[in-house]
């Protein structure tokens, strides 16, 4: 008899086993990951069709999908839904045009603004939403990866919202997510530095209700952070739907505009120049648009090198600048525009948050497909 124990032949083979699915496990995913690169080095003009379904938007995620014929509609749909829901009527029809539907809002990065509008603008619709904000007390802290939480959360629900830090992560679930049997639309919430489509659409709902519809030919400066900021990026990509728009980015130069973004100006010709002359920048603008300066990006503390000193805006220029023009920032703001401005018929900044909300309400039942009952409520 030999004297090996069989206990220990079946730890053996339990652990062929094991390792063999692991080695397997381990060769698919590599294989998922190649498709995936491959993926995303495609020109996202040419795969817009991926994220779409019977001519309409299914996964917004860039701002880039946002054509002028798109964008009036959804300030259509966003009127009508902020005007009808005034009386508990209309709002009890906002509240039942889905109420068959339950969202996901998964934001894994710090959020105030966009997680209440888009919770709020899913209740406005009467979607059940749930959310994780933390990846701490979720399966990832169980060695979950991200993908496959986003699957897990899609066995549940009909949409997901989605804010995460790594670039280009929400653009991957969705094209996971289309690759599976049950797709669910994704909405990009923010994703690294890249972009910010729903910020950018409640941008220019805002520039549209400021100029009574007219957004053609306006001067925009955009103030502050441009290298890391993903609304000025996404903002800018929408400037192609209008004729003779005008951009100013005024900041320091460590922190001017990216060259992928000028570029993409240059080839819709649209017109810009760069500065860091404060004063001198905000003079000729329509519409100002502040930002912070984006130091959660920070490698080695280079936000603390620059002085911005220079491109803050207070009490003292708001004589200097356009009688008719508008106030903006994304929000939160830090000392980059003073609290005295505040109270300026030109601040637009809370009612930007306003808008988000309702401009993401429309936005969510065009992907729905209920848009066109929201316009035809008498
Ligand atoms: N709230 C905006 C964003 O998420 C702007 C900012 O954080 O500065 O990008």
């Amino acid at each position: 008899m030999s004297n090996i124990n069989l206990s220990e032949i079946k730890v053996i083979k339990i652990d062929i086993i094991f390792k063999g699915g692991l080695m397997e496990r381990n060769s698919l995913m590599k294989s998922v990951e190649k498709d995936w690169e491959k993926f995303l080095l495609i020109p996202i003009s040419e795969k817009l069709q991926y994220f779409s379904r019977d001519g309409r938007i299914y996964d917004c995620l860039f701002a880039q999908q946002l054509d002028r014929d798109i964008l009036t509609h959804l300030f259509k749909v966003a009127d009508v839904l902020r005007k009808i829901t005034k009386n508990k009527e209309g709002m009890r029809f906002a509240n039942g045009l889905m109420s068959h539907k339950r969202s996901m809002l998964y934001f894994v990065q710090p959020s105030t603004r966009t997680f209440l509008s888009f919770l709020n603008a899913c209740h406005i619709l009467g979607i059940k939403t749930g959310e994780i904000r933390d990846t701490s007390i979720s399966s990832e802290l169980k060695g979950e990866t991200p993908e496959d939480s986003v699957r897990t959360f899609s066995s549940y629900v009909d949409l997901i919202i989605m804010r995460h830090p790594l670039p280009n992560f929400v653009e991957k679930s969705a094209w996971l997510m289309n690759k599976t049997k049950r797709p669910v639309p994704i909405i990009n919430g923010g994703s690294g530095k890249d972009q910010h489509p729903t910020q950018a659409l409640l941008d220019i709902y805002t520039l549209y209700r400021s100029f009574n519809g007219e957004i053609d030919g306006k001067t925009i400066a955009m103030v502050g952070d441009l290298k890391r900021g993903r609304t000025v990026r996404s903002l800018s990509y929408l400037m192609k739907n209008y004729r003779n728009m005008k951009l100013i980015y005024i900041s320091p130069k460590e922190f001017a505009m990216e060259k992928d973004i000028l570029d993409f100006l240059k080839r819709h010709n649209i017109s810009y120049y760069e500065t860091d002359n404060f004063e001198e920048g905000i003079r000729e603008a329509d519409a100002i648009y502040m930002t912070r300066i984006q130091d959660e990006h920070d490698k080695n503390g280079e936000s603390n090198k620059v002085d911005i000193s220079a491109f803050c805006l207070n009490g003292n220029h708001l004589n200097k600048i356009k009688k008719d023009s508008i106030i903006m920032h994304p929000l939160p703001r830090r000392q980059e525009i003073s609290v005295e401005v505040d109270d300026d018929p030109r601040a637009m900044y809370w009612r930007q948050e306003r808008n988000g909300m309702w401009v993401r309400a429309a936005l969510i039942s065009y992907i729905f497909g209920c848009d066109e009952d929201i316009l035809k409520y008498k």
